[in-house]
């Protein structure tokens, strides 16, 4: 019923990844690292526009501080790669060479080299015989990586904008009715709400969380075989991958009119994540984003009820850095991209959760998510 549609995507160009990869070369110069070495994950398509399959054979991005980039690559992947020459050659390998010597013999040897945490270890252990710990410190690429990935480009706001706007659809579906929840169970209605994102352009779905009634109190409840009924509040939480950048959105409706209690935490939920978005401002920090939210479910007599953290950082990860979180003092900076996710939950009884993803700009936050935020009454 859903067929999955193929669309044309704007792909990021050349100029797009070559600035990455200066940005890339500038944060090693801070951080005095002269190599970095890029494997499978998600660091080589943010700087080549290329995805390895997670595969034995070693693919591997050399990226010198001063020189070239050379993407090494066995010779059968070869065709996938759409090049950049500009950006980087690539040098496939054969079958019978051995592609780690490759590596080692593409530039002399650094005093410090930057290694992508996803690189599988055994390539890691083979780069050591040829570069011993004794003359070559190794560091984690994410020293290198983790500011560039966090500030999102024009290209992957754009991104993330799409994937957003996919999910809204979702959602709206949600709000609208449209998605048979009486007499379903949580497990065939976290199928149709998969279905549904790939039909709206999601190339995959990351989770579809439904939970009905007291099953919304675990905040991540795996949906199962509760038959939802007239009654209950319904949390859907779900988002996918598309075109590489992640959705991720949250929005509760009740099946009849809400309890007053319901209805009361909800008015304060909403109020919540109203003002942790409102706080997630270039300048402010991440955490002041976690305590925006929280202060308000406090206030309201919940604050017992809000057991994680306010957000997460999300772009070609679902979850990934930063962290709105208490503790985390990073300054929040234009480009950073996340989730504003309050939740309130009472075991035994009812949990509720509202998201949106947001990313910090210059003018204020912007919303990768529109949809009514309001507690949906259906049937
Ligand atoms: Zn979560
Ligand atoms: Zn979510
Ligand atoms: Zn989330």
């Amino acid at each position: 019923m859903y067929a999955r549609m193929t669309r044309m995507r704007v792909a990021p160009d050349s100029r797009t990844f070559l600035d990455r990869v200066r940005r890339a070369r500038a944060a090693m110069e801070r951080s005095d690292v002269d190599l970095l070495l890029v494997s499978v994950g998600s660091d080589l398509p943010y700087l080549t526009g290329y995805e390895a399959m997670p595969l034995e054979r070693l693919t591997m991005l050399v990226v010198p501080r001063d020189g070239a980039a050379t993407l090494v690559i066995p010779r059968l992947e070869a065709p996938r790669v759409h090049e950049h020459p500009d950006v980087f050659t690539l040098l496939p390998w054969n079958e019978t060479d051995d592609p780690v010597a490759l590596v080692a013999s593409l530039v002399d040897r650094p005093r410090v080299a930057a290694v992508g945490d996803t690189m599988w270890a055994r390539f890691l252990v083979e780069l050591l015989v040829h570069w011993p710990s004794d003359t070559t410190r190794y560091v984690r690429g994410t020293v290198v990586m983790n500011e560039l990935r966090m500030r999102k480009d024009v290209a992957e706001i754009s991104a993330l904008q799409a994937a957003g706007a996919a999910a809204d659809r979702v959602a709206t579906q949600l709000q609208a009715g449209e998605i048979k929840l009486v007499g379903r169970t949580e497990a065939a209605v976290s199928a149709d709400i998969s279905a549904r994102l790939l039909a709206e352009g999601h190339d995959v779905v990351n989770f579809a969380i439904v939970a009905a009634g007291e099953n919304a109190a675990s905040p991540h409840h795996h949906a199962g075989e509760r038959v939802i009924v007239e009654g209950d509040l319904v949390l859907c939480d779900f988002g996918g991958t598309m075109a590489g950048y992640c959705s991720d959105i949250t929005r509760c409706v009740s099946l009849g009119e809400p309890q007053p209690e319901v209805a009361e935490a909800y008015a304060v939920l909403h109020a919540a994540q109203a003002a942790g978005v409102a706080a997630g401002v270039v300048g402010a920090n991440c955490q002041d984003v976690d305590r925006a939210a929280r202060r308000v479910i406090n206030d309201g007599g919940f604050g017992d009820y809000f057991i994680h953290r306010t957000g997460h950082g999300i772009g070609m990860e679902a979850h990934e850095d930063p962290y709105m979180v208490e503790g985390n003092s990073l300054p929040i900076a234009a480009g950073h991209a996340f989730s504003v996710e309050p939740g309130i939950y009472v075991p035994g009884k009812w949990g509720m959760r509202l998201e949106d993803i947001v990313v910090a700009t210059d003018d204020g936050p912007l919303a990768m998510n529109r949809v009514n935020h309001d507690l949906v009454v259906l049937g």
